[in-house]
């Protein structure tokens, strides 16, 4: 073996791990995931002067959830005074969960049905 072909021998053997890297990075991220919603979680800020409704997409609620108290700090006022709501499809109110991560049947604002497919 010439000291060239051994060059490209490392050259293709390099390449060829990248790739495989990369085919892997693929599979284990873009597999379907079975922990946390999707969408993301949405949530309203109980200050009285703030009242700010902020959206965590699933990454920031994979950060909230490893966090000792749980819940995200209002981006607006920086207070941890949150509770977690449902945005109504209909007419984009922040909804107050029923029971824990639970929604109420129909929108207490506009009176459309949130069940699914309703
Ligand atoms: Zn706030
Ligand atoms: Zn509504």
């Amino acid at each position: 073996m010439t000291a060239k072909s051994a060059i490209q021998l490392v050259v293709a053997l390099a390449l060829f791990g990248a790739a495989g890297a990369i085919a892997y990075n693929t599979m284990i991220s873009g597999g379907p995931v079975g922990d946390g919603p999707l969408q993301g979680e949405d949530w309203q800020c109980l200050n009285d002067e703030c009242g700010a409704v902020f959206h965590l997409t699933p990454e920031q609620v994979r950060l909230v959830a490893k966090d000792p108290e749980g819940i995200p700090t209002c981006p607006e006022c920086g207070k941890r005074l949150v509770q977690p709501v449902y945005i109504c499809p209909h007419c984009g109110e922040a909804i107050q969960e029923v029971g824990h991560g639970g929604v109420p049947e129909t929108c207490p604002e506009c009176g459309q049905s949130l069940l699914p497919g309703g």
